[in-house]
């Protein structure tokens, strides 16, 4: 079995064990993943689109869906 490479969370510093079972890495925890990923995403995307979420009441389907054709009396 080869050694479990290891590497050190950019967030806070710990050892996270880089294997499929660590789902965060390289962060430690989900935590300091989305730590890091708000940094990010406020230090270099700066989304103007601030929009509040005031339509979440959206329809899956329009009320007047037509049923579907092709249905012919046998
Ligand atoms: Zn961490």
């Amino acid at each position: 079995m080869p050694p479990i490479k290891d590497v050190a969370c950019p967030q806070c510093g710990a050892r996270v064990p880089w294997t499929p079972a660590s789902k965060f890495r390289p962060f430690c925890s989900e935590r300091c993943k989305l730590i890091d990923l708000g940094a990010w995403a406020s230090e270099s995307y700066r989304i103007p689109l601030a929009q509040p979420a005031e339509s979440d009441e959206l329809p899956g389907a329009p009320p007047g869906d037509p049923p579907p054709s092709g249905r012919r009396g046998d």
